[in-house]
């Protein structure tokens, strides 16, 4: 048996590391501001024992921009680095100093970890220069010079400065546009404005202050919502927000805000942003948050979300199922508070949460059975009533298999006629007009107590039956008004009594397969499946009396102005016939 040792050609390594690790090429500058960090936060903690006074904010990170010349320099007075230091962890791939460092000093805020970092930088230079003079005393700079190639030269030099490194990238043409301060700015501000050193860019600093790292009581709404316009400068003020705070299970901390839901108000996706230590890895949270939250804005800190190599993605890791439990556990407990403490907001907040308590309820039976009975059922009428509340007021309205029935519209100008007889007979009418409610009244009637009929449903219609059951004709004329209908509709037609107040006719539409095509966002577009009539309206006396058939034609376009089937043409046709047979009375 032999034992041998593995040979990396670095010469095919290193492209590989430059094209593949990292996605995008703007995290090389997040690598090297971590790095200055890093080398910052290193020298505040062994300053103490190394006799180094620092002045406040005396350690920096400074970056500067030199289009003309292609040069972008990224520069900080932190613990620099030996010459010794300089071959070990710059010239040997995945050698870091960090964590040895964080062991060592019980330091939690080192961002490094891979000790691949600083390599990203050849994705966009063709020559990187490192010039360096380490904090300790007596030790002489370097000046380290590389194009990416498996060579590199290193000789003594003269720092001004004194300790601390200087990062010049003289960038490739493809790349000259990380020279220019707009860019380097905006890249700055995103992954690094958190980070607990001073950065500057162009002699201007960025960082802010993590609200969320805060006591949540010690915070007032105002400082909330400044915030939120910080992070969100274009958005609409949010709704409101929630502020998590946990050691336990996982450590996170950070702040959710809930955007305004209006048709009108376009809500972007993804704004909701993950922090490690201060720094900004990524907006796209697959598997640390529900999908059906991921329209909420905000930020989430926590160190125990484990990265890959890449630190822009999130590993498959238990953690984040318990962060995602913990964030769903936080969000209902926020709505059951305000719902107790005081249900006129909570009411009037349902506009925007409804949304996310429903379409959360539809994908995860765990939050439903958390957010029931939390939810909110608006009627027409105004009225705010959460589930139980209104099993109780439709507890009496009960179909032959036992079922409670409720009514709902989904176009409230369209069924609004319609609605209006329902209301007269006291049921209260849902407004079902959002995309989620199809698949949320669907899922209630899945619990198996209610089922719903949506207002010009054929189960719907029978709700409005009189209780006089004499229509006041032979069943030869009913026969003879039925036949003329269905020849003028070609629909199947049937009677049904309701009452001399109640509509001359109403078309009906199947429930189930209109719910189907609710869901399939065509709502209202699904045909009448048949046409019923009430012989107990005067219309149809009228009819019988002058064989007129424009009293039947009558009686359809009224049909369809229920259900709003109404078109333009029809309701010219409609106002004239109107005016004739009134005025020829
Ligand atoms: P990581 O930051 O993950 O450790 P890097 O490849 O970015 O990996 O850096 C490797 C090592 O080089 C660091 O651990 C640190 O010891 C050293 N280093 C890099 N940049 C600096 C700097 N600006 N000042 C001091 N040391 C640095």
């Amino acid at each position: 048996m032999r034992t041998g040792t593995l040979g990396v050609h670095l010469s095919g390594l290193l492209p590989i590391i430059r094209k593949y690790l990292y996605t995008h090429t703007d995290v090389f500058l997040r690598e090297l501001i971590a790095n200055g960090v890093d080398a910052c936060q290193k020298l505040i903690t062994i300053a103490p024992s190394e006799g180094i006074t620092l002045a406040s904010d005396e350690v920096k990170v400074e970056i500067f921009c030199y289009p003309t010349k292609r040069q972008l320099i990224i520069q900080d007075n932190g613990i620099g680095m030996t010459e010794e230091e300089v071959e070990k962890f710059l010239t040997v791939i995945a050698a870091s100093s960090a964590k040895e460092f964080a062991e060592k000093y019980k330091e939690t805020d080192i961002i490094g970890f891979f000790g691949m970092g600083f390599y990203s930088a050849f994705m966009v230079a063709e020559k990187v220069e490192v010039l360096t003079q380490s904090y300790k005393s007596g030790v002489q700079a370097v000046r380290w010079l590389s194009d990416g190639s498996e060579t590199y030269t290193i000789e003594p030099a003269q720092r001004p400065q004194g300790r601390g490194t200087t990062i010049t990238l003289h960038l490739s043409k493809e790349y000259e546009e990380y020279a220019q301060t707009w860019k380097v700015r905006q890249i700055t501000e995103k992954y690094a404005r958190f980070l607990p050193i001073p950065i500057l860019v162009e002699g201007s600093p960025i960082n802010q202050k993590p609200l969320w790292r805060e006591q949540p009581l010690q915070v007032s709404e105002e400082v909330y919502k400044k915030f939120y316009k910080l992070l969100f400068p274009d958005d609409p003020e949010p709704v409101f927000y929630i502020h998590l705070n946990a050691d336990y299970p996982v450590h996170l901390q950070g702040i959710l805000y809930f955007p305004p839901l209006r048709p009108e108000v376009v809500t972007r996706p993804g704004t909701l942003s993950l922090y490690v230590r201060g720094m900004f890895i990524t907006d796209e949270l697959e598997g640390l948050i529900p999908e059906y939250f991921r329209l909420l804005h905000g930020v989430i800190e926590s160190s125990d979300i484990p990265l890959n190599v890449s630190r822009s993605q999130l590993q498959v890791d238990p953690n984040l199922r318990k962060i995602s439990q913990y964030i769903v556990r936080k969000v209902t407990e926020k709505l059951k508070e305000i719902y107790s403490s005081d249900r006129k907001r909570y009411e009037s907040l349902w506009e925007h949460i409804g949304p996310f308590v429903k379409y959360g309820m539809v994908r995860d039976e765990d939050f439903a059975r958390k957010a029931r009975d939390l939810a909110l059922v608006e009627t027409t009428t105004g009225e705010c009533l959460t589930l139980p509340e209104y099993e109780a007021r439709i507890s009496t309205v009960k179909n032959p298999r036992g079922f409670s029935v409720g009514f709902y519209l989904n176009d409230p100008a369209q069924h609004q006629v319609l609605a209006k007889l329902f209301e007269a007979k006291g049921y209260p009418i849902i407004k079902a007009d959002t995309l989620i409610d199809p698949y949320w009244l669907s899922y209630i009637e899945r619990e198996g107590k209610i089922r719903f009929a949506r207002v010009d449903s054929e189960e719907a219609a029978k709700w409005l039956e009189s209780n006089e059951k004499d229509s006041g004709f032979t069943l030869e004329e009913e026969k003879t008004i039925k036949e003329a209908l269905e020849r003028l509709t070609q629909l199947r037609v049937e009677k049904q009594l309701m009452g001399a107040e109640g509509p001359a006719a109403l078309l009906l539409r199947d429930e189930s397969q209109r719910r189907y095509q609710e869901t399939l966002y065509q709502s209202g577009k699904n045909p009448p499946s048949r046409l019923v009539f009430n012989p107990q309206h005067p219309i149809y006396r009228r009819y019988l009396l002058t064989q007129d058939v424009r009293w039947l034609e009558h009686a359809i376009d009224w049909a369809r102005l229920l259900s709003g089937d109404l078109t333009e043409e029809t309701l010219q046709n409609f106002l004239r016939r109107d005016q004739q047979l009134l005025l020829e009375r």
